[in-house]
């Protein structure tokens, strides 16, 4: 049988959650058992499922439980490499935080996708490690906050012709609205999991207004500090955005440093995992949009957001033919982890900071 033959597969699909997981392998349209020959190394402690969709041959890895950033983005990268030979590109497809400006209308559940805008290739990876080097640039009174400076470490390379080549396609049909929406139908396929569906709510806070609990929720958070927002014209629920996302090993909770990126870079996602990829594979990040990269995230979202970013992903696929893909050469052997990608350690935050996410490190805001 053809699908038990590993030389078919030509694309990698890479995802770091459970839900991210799950609704990848919903996906696909059809599932396979693991290739004969296959030959996973005993460190390699990955997940991975095989199927296919649109008649390319998808694997799609998963970084085990509790592991995300992006040295391990990067470390599952190359363990699939090794793995099978001939993958031509990844799909890095997942979860991320969006950056709502008065230009681009960035909302929850929203799918922005990596794209070459001015000098910069889809993806920027800034150096968190050097986030609070400028020691007494935060001050008690949270007077200095907005001296604080990112340090932008690095260019990663552009996604893959191939990909790039058919995004006005998917744009334009997606905007005619005469046009079947084919994301809702993909969004269709888990249906029957409750969990995955679309919270009721979407709101966006002022940029420097905090979040007012230690808990999750926003039942403490004043009404009258909520951005004000048109509902969304058309009949399509989930928009897609194309253009800069920014990347590091720290999670971006502060709306004060989303909005200068978003201002000097132009960048619309924050991420944790893309930076591992970029320059050692032909590679497109997918992120749908489950937080606004504030203080107020919680995880509502997080599901429906894995899933929009999913049902892009597959409406890509269904977009670029199979032959175009095999012309590409494959990136086994041409797989190395850099030093950059590895980068500083985090440095504790200062005191006069408050931090609401758990589970990871995370860029703060200053209470003023
Ligand atoms: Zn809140």
């Amino acid at each position: 049988m053809a699908e038990s033959v590993i030389e078919n597969y030509t694309v990698g699909w890479i995802c770091a959650l459970q839900e991210e997981y799950e609704a990848a392998c919903r996906m696909l349209d059809d599932e396979f058992e693991p290739p004969d020959k296959l030959n996973i190394d005993i460190k390699d402690d990955n997940i991975y499922e095989y199927g296919m969709i649109n008649g390319h041959y998808v694997v799609i890895g998963c970084l085990p439980s509790g592991r995300s950033g992006v040295v391990s983005a990067a470390i599952v990268a190359k363990d699939m490499a090794r793995s099978f030979p001939n993958l031509r590109f990844a799909l890095m497809v997942g979860i991320g935080g969006g950056a709502p400006t008065l230009e681009r209308d960035v909302r929850l559940g929203d799918v922005v996708v990596s794209q070459p805008e001015g000098d910069l290739g889809g993806v920027v990876q800034f150096d968190l490690g050097k986030r609070f080097q400028i020691g007494g640039g935060i001050r008690g009174n949270g007077e200095g906050a907005d001296e604080v400076l990112f340090k932008r470490t690095g260019q990663l390379n552009s996604p893959p012709a191939v990909l790039l080549g058919a995004m006005p396609r998917l744009l334009r049909l997606h905007r005619d609205t005469r046009k079947p929406d084919k994301l809702a139908e993909h969004i269709k396929l888990m249906d029957d999991m409750p969990s995955f569906r679309r919270p009721d709510w979407d709101v966006l806070y002022k940029t420097h207004y905090l979040h007012q609990s230690a808990g999750k929720t926003c039942q403490n958070c004043q009404k009258d500090q909520i951005v004000q927002r048109q509902p969304r014209p058309g009949n399509r629920e989930v928009m897609i955005h194309y253009g800069t996302i920014a990347s590091s090993n720290m999670l971006m909770e502060n709306a004060v440093e989303r909005d200068r990126y978003a201002k000097e870079l132009g960048v619309i996602c924050f991420e944790m995992e893309a930076a591992g990829l970029m320059n050692n594979l032909p590679c497109l990040v997918i992120r749908g949009i489950c937080s606004y990269s504030d203080s107020h995230k919680n995880d509502e979202w997080n599901n429906y957001a894995a899933l929009t970013a999913a049902a892009y992903a597959k409406e890509l696929l269904s977009t670029v033919r199979h032959a175009k893909v095999k012309e590409m050469p494959s990136w086994a052997g041409k797989f190395q982890i850099s030093k950059q990608m590895v980068g500083a350690p985090p440095l504790p935050p200062p005191s006069n900071i408050q931090r609401f996410a758990e589970g990871g490190p995370s860029i703060y805001q200053v209470y003023t």
